[in-house]
């Protein structure tokens, strides 16, 4: 089998006016960027009318380190409806260059199943996550300035919030001081950088409504407190016209194509911990508005990033999906099984029944949002006959339906009778789309909920200190939202360490922090990391350009 890169680079592409042209976009309606990308402005997937497509959402289990295949088979998956003469759309989160250069590993999908110019996804693009990094320093470098000057709005230097953002992992930069250049170089002051998918601004990007939501968002983001403990905002600073200048065009979604010629939009790339971890809802919108069935994913397993979807990404943008695909490996299995990750890749049925409790939990928890399921098994070459029978049977025990798919090796004929099977979901119009919770609520009832009825937890612990937060966000305005909890994505339980479906343990709250603009409030558990670092050696090693063209990413 080639490498990801080898078949993306062999592919043939159509040009993107073509892949417009087969969701009824003219030539007028796109902005071009280079041959194989466009974007397509908010106003014209707006105008079209018609029932809007077919939302399914694909998730998966608590995944092993490697990722257990969501974008391979949200890929797979759209091909497969186009061959069978549907009208999907794709929609997809932009990889960000912290990964691509730390650990191995697409975000566009993976062998015979990928969304492309990959290269040009994964690198660049059509620049969004450099428009929002610069966003995103603008107001770190307003703030900074506003403390430097006479300070009018008596900011307390000390209780900052407003972090510094770049798209790379750089460990040495999660805690720095700020303003040693003397008497002109600013206040000197702690200070600390974010990767860019976890700025608030890529959250805010995501849920925006169009440019006036994005732009009220913009202002209602809390930078820190005064003097006398009260927020100030973005829009205090004056900052957000500039703030909505710099996102203008970044905020209308990309348009590209997977290998099966399916129209892709791939928008927005926010963690799935500290934001919602999914594509944007400009993106989702234009899908819907422009196919008949729209697939898209969220990231981490569905205690994380279905979960979100739904309270967060639905909720706001007032979406009904009509079915869930819930991806499971049989190596995933097994590491929910007890299997070591130097041992997945013998054959160990009974490690996989052990694991499967896993993918039941999940399946049911999407069940508690009126979404029916279809489990997808990924297949990779070295799962037995066994082992799929056994993940089968976990499936049949809770009355779900489990479908083999082969998008890595296949496409999308690799993935017809997931296809099928989602279909039949959808015609059943069984879907009856409810979020987990009201917003109007306490903010521990809404954490309590979430822990016991989707983590299965005992209930949950707070820090002193988050409580303290959690008072002050309450008395600030921040009470009635949705909660956003940043946890680990290898447990239901907030110790990376308890696989399977654990029970008996609490959740601990350890941090609180507001995300006014993108309109929730996070709360943080366990070790949860917002400037990852790289790993002893690097992806980006062995990276190179050879006569022009890119090697070894990937
Ligand atoms: P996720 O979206 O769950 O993080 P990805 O779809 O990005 O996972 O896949 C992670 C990696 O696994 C990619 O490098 C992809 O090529 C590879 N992969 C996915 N499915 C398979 C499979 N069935 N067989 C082999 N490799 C696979």
């Amino acid at each position: 089998m080639p490498s990801d890169i080898e078949i993306a680079q062999s592919a043939t592409l159509q040009p993107i006016q073509a892949i417009a042209e087969s969701i009824g976009l003219g030539a007028a309606d796109i902005v071009p960027f280079g041959h194989h990308k466009a974007k397509v402005p908010l106003d014209v997937a707006r105008s079209r009318g018609g029932a809007p497509g077919a939302l399914v959402l694909v998730t998966g289990v608590n995944p092993t380190a490697a990722g257990e295949g969501k974008s391979t088979v949200s890929v797979g998956l759209a091909d497969a409806f186009k061959l069978r003469e549907r009208n999907p759309v794709l929609c997809l989160r932009e990889p960000s260059l912290g990964p691509i250069f730390g650990i191995k590993g697409g975000a566009a999908g993976g062998g015979w199943s990928q969304v492309v110019p990959m290269e040009e996804i994964n690198l660049h693009f059509t620049g969004d996550f450099h428009a929002i990094s610069s966003a995103h320093a603008l107001l770190a470098a307003m703030l900074d300035n506003h403390l430097y000057r006479p300070n009018s709005l008596d900011i307390d230097p000390t209780a900052i919030t407003w972090p510094r953002a770049v798209d790379m992992n750089d460990r040495a930069l999660r805690s720095i001081v700020v303003g040693l250049g003397g008497r002109t170089g600013g206040v000197p002051r702690q200070d600390g950088f974010v990767i860019t998918a976890a700025s608030e601004i890529m959250a805010i990007f995501c849920l925006a409504d169009g440019l006036e939501d994005l732009e009220a968002r913009l202002g209602r983001i809390i930078v820190g407190y005064s003097r006398d403990g009260e927020p100030i905002t973005a829009a205090q600073l004056d900052a957000v016209g500039a703030m909505t200048v710099l996102l203008k065009d970044a905020i209308n979604p990309n348009l590209v194509q997977t290998l099966g010629g399916t129209p892709a939009f791939v928008h927005g790339g926010p963690f799935a911990n500290i934001a919602h971890g999914c594509n944007s809802l400009a993106a989702t919108r234009a899908g819907l508005a422009l196919g008949d069935v729209v697939v898209t994913e969220a990231g981490f397993g569905a205690d994380l990033g279905a979960e979100k979807f739904f309270d967060i990404k639905c909720r706001f943008g007032g979406l009904e999906p009509a079915a869930a695909v819930v991806v499971a490996t049989v190596r995933a299995l097994k590491m929910n099984g007890g299997v070591a990750k130097d041992a997945l890749g013998s054959e160990d049925v009974a490690a996989v029944r052990a694991g499967a409790v896993n993918l039941q939990a999940h399946v049911e928890n999407v069940r508690r949002f009126g979404v029916p399921p279809v489990v997808a098994i990924n297949r990779f070459t070295s799962d037995t006959p066994a082992e799929i029978e056994a993940v089968t049977a976990a499936c049949r025990e809770i009355g779900a339906t489990a479908v083999v798919a082969d998008p890595w090796g296949g496409g999308g004929e690799g993935c017809l009778d997931l296809a099928d099977a989602v279909q039949s979901v959808i015609d059943s119009g069984e879907a009856d789309y409810r979020p987990l919770y009201p917003t109007e609520g306490s903010l521990v009832s809404k954490l309590e909920t979430v822990a016991r009825e989707i983590y299965g937890a005992d209930g949950v612990d707070v820090a002193p200190a988050a409580a303290t937060e959690i008072e002050r966000l309450e008395r600030i305005g921040l009470r009635d939202v949705p909660v956003c909890i940043a946890k680990t994505q290898y447990s239901f339980s907030d110790d990376p360490t308890l696989l399977g479906r654990p029970s008996g343990f609490r959740i601990t709250v350890r941090e609180v922090t507001p995300s006014a603009g993108a309109g929730f409030v996070v709360a943080k558990t366990g070790a949860v990391m917002t400037m990852p670092g790289l790993a002893a050696r690097p992806a980006a090693v062995g990276m190179e350009v050879v006569d022009g063209a890119v090697r070894g990413l990937f």
